[in-house]
């Protein structure tokens, strides 16, 4: 049997562990965190009692492996799937916009729900179809070297075009500013989410707190498939001999009897191991000269608002020409959301609340003295920003070290930093560990 030791308890670390575990090896995880979930986790909130997310998180039918993962540990049920694609806008007189995939036959349920769309007028309507038509025209090595903002102005896509329903696209999907990102990389998730059939672009929420709806699921997966999670313990270093690593150091304890180890900590944190070759000991440049670990990182601002009297109808709406981008009902309260907010994040919690105050009277008709209480949820390093600089320059897999894997949302799944991503690169991690032998 073989034995794995995963670092890291978010998505990746967690499908790696979940999909070895299943084919039969002996799976240990560490988790520096006392909780699993890493970048999307829920807590409870003595203030409030409510159990709220550290940030809204958003699946789509597209995410086809985070499904499969969500299946094995038997989550599924946790989730509220669409039927069709179905988003609710809002503007900020209060107007209300749906864009929804109507008919049946796909793919003309999604231009009939786009030709549909009433926020904008019928030719900035016509002006996106030719876009995703005139998608496919353009080469990888050309969209390599735009941006999403160029590629949008080049292709007639005018302010209000871009404000009611680009940026919703692009920003949600990138976490970045047009400005930065690739339009390769907008371009490979447009075609996910677009063309792979009716459910690829459908929205899936959690039907409970992060935590509960994968985290607990996939803990007690892995423990009853013999696998051991270990929480409040990091990984400090590896000692590394005849290119493969030996043993494992970490806050608590030396590891050395395993065969595999996967790496499923985010950029920021890899760059803190400790590493010895022989005698010599440094930082992880040493042993991975090739991996780059210098990702710019984007932000996202998440803002939770208990509410008197909660009349909001609709699961979502998308707040057209607002500095936050959505509102989230979850009937015991709303979860205001701002991707790529880098510009305000250092901003008092203070300035943002009343920040969403205004925005919630414009758009939704809620006065401040309906509010009794609110919670301002600040993740600096979301996501890393996929820009053109960086895009072929996402670390593989598989390392030089013979028995060392790298998984985690920043490695080169061809996704973006997300959920999807993640798991892809867990799933990856454990193809390649399946292939080999026992001992390395
Ligand atoms: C607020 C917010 C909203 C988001 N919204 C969406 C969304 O709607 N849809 C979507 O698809 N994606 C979304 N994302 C992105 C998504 O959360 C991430 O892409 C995904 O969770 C990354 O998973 P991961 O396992 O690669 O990394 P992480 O979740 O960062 O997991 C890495 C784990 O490694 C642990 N670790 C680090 N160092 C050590 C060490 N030395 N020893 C042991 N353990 C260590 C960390 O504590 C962490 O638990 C959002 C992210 C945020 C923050």
């Amino acid at each position: 049997m073989k034995k794995v030791i995963v670092i890291g308890g978010g998505f990746a670390g967690l499908s790696a562990a979940s999909f070895l575990a299943d084919s039969g090896s002996k799976v240990e995880l560490i988790e520096v965190s006392p909780k699993l979930g890493g970048r999307a986790y829920s807590f409870y909130d003595d203030e409030t009692g409510s159990v709220i997310d550290n940030g809204q998180h958003i699946l789509m039918g597209c995410y086809k492996e985070t499904l499969k993962f969500l299946k094995l540990i038997g989550a599924e049920k946790n989730f509220s799937y669409q039927e069709r694609l179905k988003v609710d806008f809002l503007n900020d007189n209060g107007k209300h916009f749906r864009l929804e995939a109507t008919q049946p036959f796909y793919p003309l349920n999604h231009l009939f729900g786009l030709l549909n769309f009433e926020a904008l007028s019928f030719s900035d309507r016509l002006k996106i179809l030719k876009f995703f038509v005139k998608l496919y025209f353009y080469s990888d090595e050309e969209l390599k070297k735009l941006t999403v903002h160029q590629w949008f102005l080049l292709e007639g896509q005018n302010e209000k075009i871009r404000e009611a329903f680009w940026d919703f696209l692009a920003v949600g999907a990138l976490n970045t500013s047009t400005t930065k990102a690739s339009a390769k990389a907008f371009a490979d998730i447009i075609k996910e989410i677009f063309s792979k059939g009716n459910k690829a672009s459908t929205i899936i929420l959690p039907l409970k707190g992060l935590t509960e709806s994968y985290c607990n699921e996939a803990q007690s997966f892995i423990e009853k498939k013999g696998g051991i999670i270990n929480l409040s313990e990091q990984v400090t270093g590896f000692e590394i001999e005849n290119n493969e690593v030996k043993k494992i150091i970490t806050s608590k304890r030396t590891i050395a009897d395993f065969n595999y180890v996967i790496s499923s900590v985010p950029w920021f944190a890899i760059k803190t191991f400790e590493v010895s070759v022989g005698q010599t000991v440094g930082e992880p440049r040493r042993f991975l000269p090739d991996v780059n670990l210098n990702f710019e990182h984007s932000s996202i601002l998440t803002i939770h608002i208990w509410i008197k009297e909660n009349k909001l109808q609709e699961d979502f709406y998308a707040l057209i020409g607002s500095p936050l981008n959505w509102i989230f009902n979850h009937k015991d309260h709303i979860t205001l959301v701002k991707s790529d907010a880098n510009d305000i994040i250092d901003k008092s919690k203070e300035e943002l609340f009343e920040m969403a105050v205004a925005e919630l009277k414009k758009y939704a008709g809620i006065e401040k003295e309906e509010i009794k209480s609110y919670k301002v949820i600040k993740e600096k390093r979301a996501t890393f920003v996929p820009n053109n600089e960086t895009i072929d320059k996402r670390p593989n897999t598989k390392t030089k070290i013979k028995n060392l894997f790298l998984a985690g949302d920043w490695v080169n799944t061809g996704l973006p930093s997300t959920i999807e991503g993640a798991v892809k690169s867990g799933r990856s991690a454990m193809e390649e560990i399946e292939r080999l032998p026992v001992s390395t």
